[in-house]
């Protein structure tokens, strides 16, 4: 197995069980979905933990400081060629006005010293750089859900 190839499922299973406790102390449950098998990611393991950290971060962060939500879930999925994560929170969502900035560098809605503005860019970067994408779900009602699709290992060389 590559360096730069990672197990996604493995991923997601050990950043929550690292940030559970917390987060239930937080009063936010974390389910998981994941299906079993999918291939490995062509995407290395330090940037994909990144990746997860920075989605579970900001779910927490806009639950906990709207009040709003309880809830955070990550699923994934064999698609033809790719592997798709999607997160979903059942916290505030995202404003509209908001939507089409969230991946810029440095747009942040939170207080000073709370936020960097930079997850979700570097979130973008590295997926966007292995050959992936990575989107809001607009049409989601209610709390965010973000979709990403990720070579596998096979797809792309
Ligand atoms: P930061 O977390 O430092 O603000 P990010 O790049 O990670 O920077 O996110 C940018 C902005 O996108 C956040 O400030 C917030 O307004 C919005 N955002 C990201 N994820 C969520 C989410 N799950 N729910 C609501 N807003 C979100
Ligand atoms: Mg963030």
């Amino acid at each position: 197995i590559s360096e730069d190839c990672c197990d996604l499922n493995n991923i997601i299973r050990s950043i929550v069980g690292l940030r559970i406790n917390e987060l239930k102390t937080m009063g936010v449950r974390v389910i998981i979905e994941l299906e079993p098998d999918i291939p490995q990611i062509s995407i290395g393991e330090t940037l994909m933990k990144q990746v997860v950290v920075n989605f579970i971060q900001n779910a927490a962060d806009a639950i906990v400081q709207s009040g709003t939500g309880d809830c955070i879930s990550f699923r994934t999925m064999r698609e033809d060629e790719w592997v798709v994560m999607e997160v979903n929170d059942n916290g505030p969502g995202i404003k509209e006005e908001h939507q089409s900035r969230i991946f810029d560098p440095f747009f942040t809605t939170k207080p000073p010293g709370k936020g960097t503005g930079l997850g979700l860019s570097i979130t973008y970067g590295i997926i966007q750089r292995h050959g992936g994408s990575v989107w809001l779900d607009t049409a989601t009602v209610g709390g965010a859900r973000f979709i990403a699709r990720l070579p596998t290992a096979h797809s792309s060389s």
